[in-house]
């Protein structure tokens, strides 16, 4: 079989620790004897953003504005411990913070399903994907600890100087304040990476606020989303036989637990960071979970939703086995190479990237797995592989598939 041929460079964004480990595995294994594999390559490895003082983490996010499609690495966002270990220069800013802030986009998560390894909410037979706004709200507040009696109040002042004033409380006592905001600009940008991802995906749309309570706040967010719905995207959605649909978030908390899954479920910065650890947890597993940032100009980054799997990584250099979950980092690959095979009309780039997709779902539902996944499957006799072990399994699948 002759190699799949690329057109347009994916921008490739490597990272550090096991998932570094992995990465090459999967190219090694999985990539390179199929493909013809055209990329931009980024070292996003920390001693290399050390090097080059973050810029490697700017450059590959331009790169991505030029290209359309990356496929990121988990990558350590560095705390005090880390500039130790590595001995930075500075504690440079986090990789993904870094690229959301160059691509402007809203991040989506979905489990991969597989039989044998059942969520906890036994109707949840289709994925649900989370969308979170990651822009202000709680995550950029002021907050005072209000030490005593007195008038707490909400001032904007104008450009020109005119001021807009309301009390917020008149305390007779001690207490707490806090001052969130948001922006037209960043509202829209969601509400459109959210529908143009249920136009690409096929999915109906759901989005909750509390708007009922927060008349002016949440009620914007509601509005915005309609209105871009109503002038944009209606007649796509209809044309899909896809719906747009809002609710309350606690109406949408019932509805959801109730629901079979197969949807995309939008939600405002905090409402999205709890429910995508709850949704992540009931259908099983972290590492089962994909992560793809969308811009509204319509520039895809796709990576696993775990980290750098730290603990196995010291057990890897100590020379053990390790059994990590390489699936989240296919998916990764896979759901790259198919987006830039339907930008360049390369059929059989698709093709392959379903046809490993498929392979990966099939040697786990054989009973090949790795050890976190067999801990929770309900598979009689699950053969526990170590991370290439599981890799290879995956790579005999597809042979017999190919
Ligand atoms: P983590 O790497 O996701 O790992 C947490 C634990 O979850 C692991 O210790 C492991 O449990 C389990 N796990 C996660 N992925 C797994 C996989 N593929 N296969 C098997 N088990 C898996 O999170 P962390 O330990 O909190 O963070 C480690 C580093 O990753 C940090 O430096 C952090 O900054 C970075 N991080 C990066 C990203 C990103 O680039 N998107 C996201 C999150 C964290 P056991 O040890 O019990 O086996
Ligand atoms: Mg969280």
């Amino acid at each position: 079989m002759s190699k799949i041929k690329m057109i347009t460079p994916l921008v490739e964004m490597d990272g550090d620790e096991m998932t570094r480990i992995l990465w090459k595995m999967i190219k090694d294994e999985l990539l390179l004897p199929y493909i013809d594999l055209k990329t931009e390559y980024y070292d996003l490895g920390l001693e290399h953003r050390n090097e080059t003082n973050d810029q490697v983490t700017v450059d590959s996010a331009n790169a991505t504005l030029k290209y359309g499609v990356a496929v990121k690495c988990a990558t350590i966002t560095p705390n005090a411990a880390r500039v130790e270990e590595y001995k930075l220069k500075e504690m440079w800013k986090s990789p993904n913070g870094t690229i959301r802030a160059i691509l402007d986009g809203t991040v989506f998560r979905a489990p991969i399903l597989v039989k044998g390894i059942v969520p906890y909410v036994k109707n949840w037979t289709k994925p649900i994907t989370i969308a979170r706004h990651a822009y202000g709200d709680v995550y950029k507040n002021t907050e005072i600890k209000v030490p005593g009696k007195g008038k707490a109040e909400l001032v904007f002042t104008g450009e020109d100087g005119k001021e807009i004033r309301q009390t917020i409380h008149e305390f007779d006592g001690e207490g707490i304040i806090q001052g969130i905001h948001n922006t037209k600009k960043s509202i829209e940008s969601f509400a459109r990476a959210c529908f143009s991802y249920a136009v690409d995906t096929k999915q109906d749309l759901w989005f909750s606020t509390k708007d009922t309570i927060s008349k002016k706040y949440d009620h914007t967010f509601k509005d915005i989303f309609q209105e871009i719905y109503d002038t944009e995207y209606r007649e796509k959605f209809e044309a899909l036989n896809i719906e747009y649909f809002y609710t309350l978030i606690d109406d949408a908390v019932a509805r959801v637990i109730r629901s079979e899954g197969g949807f995309i479920w939008a939600c405002k910065n905090y409402d999205g960071d709890v429910m995508s650890d709850m949704v992540a947890t009931a259908y099983g597993d972290l590492s089962m979970m994909t992560s793809v940032l969308v811009s509204p100009s319509g520039v895809y980054e796709y990576e696993a939703a775990h980290g750098t799997v730290q603990r196995h990584y010291y057990k890897y250099l100590k020379g053990e086995k390790t059994s990590t979950n390489s699936i989240a980092t296919i998916f990764a690959w896979t759901g790259a190479l198919n987006k830039r095979g339907e930008l360049d009309n390369i059929p059989e780039l698709c093709e392959f990237a379903k046809r490993l997709e498929s392979a990966c779902i099939k040697t786990i539902e054989n009973g090949k797995m790795t050890g976190s996944l067999a801990s929770i499957s309900t598979c009689e006799n699950p053969v526990i592989l170590d991370s290439l072990g599981f890799i290879k399994a995956i790579k005999e699948t597809l042979e017999n598939e190919l």
